[in-house]
């Protein structure tokens, strides 16, 4: 039926929102253990694959290396950063191991959720995309994998003058599938992740890129391979061996960078600046383009693979400019500096629009919850919404490090909820944490991204201490969620 409003409705054990790799991940966790729980996988898209379903741009590709990247539970057997394509192959892959393909529904839209405490059950009403079809599911739990930014569209500020441009406008988000740039002048704005992978990757299509930004970005300049790895399959150890291994190495050696970078924020600044300049023509403004004002690792630092951004700049394919925009004319951007930049195509690398829960409206017992004022349990569960958890991933390590270790503590408290025959449990502050000082989701100073600070109102709040703080060390939480104790009063199980 297209166009109407019949509503089917389904009950389910876990209802999992998002079928990206956190979604899909979960599912694994949740049928392996619960083999016995119902679950099913929505996702507003038509595929499966979230970010890496949506990018589509010239190159698409991880920043970081999928040993860590990838789950823990499926060896990654190529080289460490991987394209789009060979990321939803290895999902392809993990649906098919784990038969997952027949609880996944595509095209499914949640718009809203209601909990109600005498049926002990969420309430999901769901559009169907395709067909505009309603759609109803009833979950005990409900698993929220959405990520955190909208899919639908990318983020673009408004520029002065932004609308008098009479070239092409392209958003990396938003790739169309016929885009030719041969013999055109390109601006791409923004010099993160996604604007490094993409500039490599059109330069030599196009007549000249520049990489137009606000303010340098560090950047990882390496081989896109890990020795280790390649040790290992030369002498012929077992995928699921050198998976463990490598990605262990990686940890220890994030963490320690991490380290460094806190201890001696000076040292691992030069490190990364000098490894740049290596790259880079000679006599080429490194401080003034390629190093940041912020500290190291206060953001992930993207790998440039074989420095493919820096080799581009010294062919003379890519330019970068450092200054801010003033406005837009028809045919360019005039900078604060005064200086002009004549273009036929910009690209706006500019970010996301953070989603907030999916945009999904949150009821309990009939009371509409407004994320901001409630306080996060761990980062995962939020005081006063019960049956609810949320993946929410490193974003200085690999996301999925986190996502996998939420997805064994939601099984964790879902063994132990029916061991204790209880059906619902909801996070509350302790009489003594009422006056408990409410943070951020994320500090500033720690890290904040563009789509973050413009949003971070709108986000749960954090306490000083566990269990309400949201840490972002894989090292510390993969030993603290594993044992993190069920009984400290923190959860009230019902
Ligand atoms: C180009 C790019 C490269 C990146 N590279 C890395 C990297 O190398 N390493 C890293 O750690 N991180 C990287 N990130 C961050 C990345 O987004 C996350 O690491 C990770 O992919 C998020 O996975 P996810 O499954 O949690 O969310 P997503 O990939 O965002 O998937 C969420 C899914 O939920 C669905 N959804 C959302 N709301 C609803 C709703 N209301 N109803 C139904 N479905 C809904 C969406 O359609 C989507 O399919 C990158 C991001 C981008 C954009």
């Amino acid at each position: 039926m297209t166009g109407g409003t019949q509503t089917i409705t389904e009950h389910v054990d876990v209802l999992i929102v998002g079928a990206g790799i956190s979604g899909i991940g979960g599912a694994c966790h949740m049928t392996t253990q619960h083999p016995e729980r119902s679950v099913l996988i929505v996702d507003a898209l038509d595929s499966f694959g979230g970010t890496w379903w949506t990018h589509r741009y010239p190159g698409v590709r991880s920043d970081s290396d999928l040993f860590t990247f990838g789950y823990k539970f499926k060896p990654w057997r190529k080289a460490p950063i991987a394209s789009a394509d060979e990321i939803l192959h290895y999902m392809r892959e993990t649906i098919d191991e784990h038969d997952l393909a027949s609880r996944i529904r595509y095209n499914h839209r949640v718009n809203s959720a209601s909990w109600s405490t005498d049926a002990r059950k969420w309430t999901v009403d769901i559009t169907r995309t395709d067909t505009d079809e309603s759609v109803q599911v009833t979950a005990n739990f409900v698993y929220m994998c959405q990520g955190y930014y909208k899919h639908r569209q990318g983020y673009t500020p408004q520029w002065d003058g932004f609308a008098d441009f009479k070239g092409e406008v392209l958003h990396p988000q938003e790739w169309p599938e016929d885009v030719d740039l041969a013999g055109k002048r390109v601006v791409v704005i923004g010099s993160g992740a996604t604007a490094a992978t993409l500039i490599p990757n059109i330069a030599y299509d196009c007549a000249h890129v520049t990489m137009l930004q606000r303010s340098p970005t560090f950047f990882f300049v390496g081989a896109n391979r890990n020795e280790l790895a390649d040790e290992l399959r030369a002498a012929g150890r077992p995928d699921d061996e050198i998976h463990e291994l490598v990605r262990a190495q990686i940890v220890e050696q994030h963490d320690m960078v991490a380290k460094a970078s806190v201890e001696y924020p000076d040292m691992v600044r030069q490190m990364l600046v000098q490894a740049v300049t290596d790259v880079l023509p000679e006599g080429f403004d490194v401080d003034k383009h390629f190093n940041p004002t912020y500290r190291p690792w206060q953001q992930r630092i993207a790998l440039v693979p074989d420095g493919d951004l820096f080799q581009a700049i010294k062919a003379g394919q890519a330019s970068v400019v450092t200054d801010h925009i003033d406005h837009f004319t028809e045919t360019g951007i005039v900078l604060k500096s005064g200086d002009t930049l004549e273009t036929d195509v910009v690209i706006t690398a500019t970010g996301f629009d953070l989603s907030v829960m999916g945009d999904i409206a949150f009821t309990v017992d009939d009371q509409p919850i407004d994320f901001a004022s409630t306080v996060t349990y761990r980062g995962i569960m939020f005081t006063g919404v019960p049956n609810l958890a949320y993946v929410f991933g490193y974003f200085r390590s690999s996301w999925t490090l986190r996502a996998d270790l939420i997805s064994g503590f939601v099984c964790r408290l879902l063994t132990f909820m029916s061991e204790r025959g209880c059906t619902m449990v909801v996070p509350e502050l302790r009489p003594e944490e009422a006056g408990m000082e409410r943070l951020d989701w994320v500090e500033a100073d720690n890290f904040n991204p563009g789509y973050l600070a413009r949003s971070m109102h709108r986000m749960p709040r954090q306490g000083p201490e566990d269990p309400w703080r949201l840490r972002h060390d894989y090292t510390s939480e993969k030993d603290i969620l594993p044992n993190a104790d069920l009984e400290d009063g923190s959860l009230v199980f019902k």
